[in-house]
């Protein structure tokens, strides 16, 4: 079994949940007490967040270097970069290492194309949803077409992201404004709905939905894992 290099603490919310999935998944593949041999380099967020509010990406690159190359030499034989909104430094990172990284947006994109979909929705911090990298990705590489809400919406995705779910709060108020998100998206055409973001499967569930749910935590660790055993 390989070992799992995850860049974790953005937040840890989420971050805890990935350390949940990766264990399960190994459990189920290979039974009994088999558990994920893995490490987990968990940054602080606060500092993430300070970053991020004023858009120094280079930082932000730089700090994911730095815990990608410790992972690497403390013996992890791939990466998982725990948050999609870091995905934006990704290509960097992978220049920076040796072991593959295994990219948020790729086992999504060949996820949704397995199930055949061509228009899916994106929920996820304002980033992820209107910089590019995320999108551009999808469509791109899986030939997706990729919705993501009117501007107000995306302003209230993105406020419950780091305001509620990145702190711990799961409120109903808030899951009920994601499911009319949804479904206003669904009205445009979406077919499925990637939860782009972490922490928003804290939130919002498959049970909650009629459509299609791309759980981008779930489907990561899993890809982690089967990376791992293979
Ligand atoms: N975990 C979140 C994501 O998947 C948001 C926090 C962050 O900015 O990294 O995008």
């Amino acid at each position: 079994m390989k070992v799992i290099g995850l860049i974790g603490g953005m937040s840890w919310e989420s971050s805890a949940e990935y350390y949940r999935l990766i264990n399960e998944y190994t459990k189920e593949k290979l039974s009994g007490w088999h558990s994920s041999r893995c490490m987990l380099y968990s940054l602080d967020f606060a500092e993430i967040e300070k970053w991020q509010d004023e858009n120094d990406w280079v930082k932000l690159t730089a700090i994911l270097i730095d815990a990608a190359r410790k992972l690497e030499a403390g013996g992890a034989e791939c990466i998982l970069i725990c948050t999609n909104t870091m995905h934006k430094t990704a290509d960097e990172i992978q220049k920076a290492i040796s072991i593959p990284l295994i990219h948020i947006v790729d086992v999504t994109g060949e996820e949704i194309r397995a199930k055949g979909l061509r228009t899916v929705g994106l929920l996820g911090t304002k980033y992820t949803m209107e910089d590019g990298f995320y999108t551009g990705r999808l469509s791109e590489k899986y030939g997706l077409e990729v919705l993501i809400p009117d501007k107000l919406d995306k302003e209230v995705v993105h406020n419950v992201i780091y305001n509620e779910l990145c702190l711990g709060k799961t409120r109903q108020a808030s899951k009920e404004k994601f499911r009319t998100i949804i479904s206003k998206l669904e009205k445009r055409g979406a077919r499925g709905i990637i939860l782009g973001c972490t922490e928003i499967p804290l939130l919002i569930k498959q049970e909650d939905l009629k459509i299609p749910v791309f759980d981008t935590t779930r489907i990561h660790a899993k890809a982690g894992v089967d990376f791992a055993l293979q």
